[in-house]
């Protein structure tokens, strides 16, 4: 598994499910205010999947990626190292666009160190293990035939692809139960024994919250980000703890 080591005196900033769309300009605005002042005050930005609705490819020349991957790179281009972890809605999210974006790519999962830290950092789909039809899904679309063959269609043809698949997942998601839609509590629990009784992080489920679960001899924690329908909000690890941080506070 991926590690990334990182300093007990660091501070850390969380993120995942922007979901940025043209049609949700005020996320983008959110995002990218986020960016310019509260984002600098931490040494990494880790996002965890999701930031965009969709993506066809880095080739899409659409003006958001291009905004977006500007105000990416001009913070790390001061001091603050910016992670990306692919979701289920932009795993095509690639080494070209990364890079221009000044992001480093994780893993799903990847496990964060310090001496006080034992986290794994996922994007969540794939402990939502009671939604059969979206596995089978992921499994196709996550094959790298599948993948260099989409990628060779043309973009409008990539693009009439996603919107309906836009479409496809909102009707399956209106069908579906909350529990299914839900993380799969033993695959959390199989998951954080595999990684030695970790703490986990993830998004994804859109459902912000804090769990305990009894893995083994110990208690892990687990902390759900929220996704940025309402408002900005984000998980910060600094002095060994970790705790959420809705709105806009001011800088300082
Ligand atoms: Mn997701």
């Amino acid at each position: 598994m991926q590690t990334l080591a990182v300093g007990d005196e660091e501070r850390l900033f969380f993120l995942s499910d922007l979901h940025l769309a043209e049609d949700r300009p005020a996320t983008t605005a959110a995002f990218l205010a986020f960016l310019a002042d509260q984002a600098p005050l931490c040494r990494r930005l880790v996002i965890l999947g999701d930031l965009f609705e969709y993506w066809i490819g880095d080739d899409d020349d659409r003006p958001l990626a291009t905004q977006i991957a500007s105000a990416l790179r001009r913070l790390s281009d001061q001091s603050t190292t910016c992670y990306f972890m692919a979701g289920n809605r932009d795993f095509l999210l690639g080494d070209a666009y990364a890079e221009r974006a000044g992001m480093v790519r994780l893993e799903d999962p990847c496990l964060l160190t310090a001496n006080r830290l034992r986290l794994l950092l996922m994007h969540g789909d794939t402990l939502c293990t009671d939604d059969a039809p979206y596995q089978a899904f992921r499994r196709q679309v996550r094959d790298p035939a599948w993948q260099a063959d989409f990628l060779a269609q043309p973009l409008a043809a990539r693009r009439a692809f996603a919107t309906e698949a836009r479409a496809r997942s909102q009707a399956a998601t209106a069908g579906k139960s909350d529990e299914i839609m839900d993380v799969n509590a033993a695959a959390v629990v199989a998951t954080l024994d595999s990684a030695g009784g970790a703490d986990l992080l993830h998004g994804h489920t859109h459902r912000p919250g804090h769990h305990r679960h009894r893995v083994g001899q110990r208690d892990c924690e687990r902390w759900v980000l929220a996704d940025w329908a309402d408002r900005a909000e984000y998980l910060v690890w600094e002095g060994g703890e970790i705790h959420p941080v809705t709105g806009m506070p001011a800088a300082g």
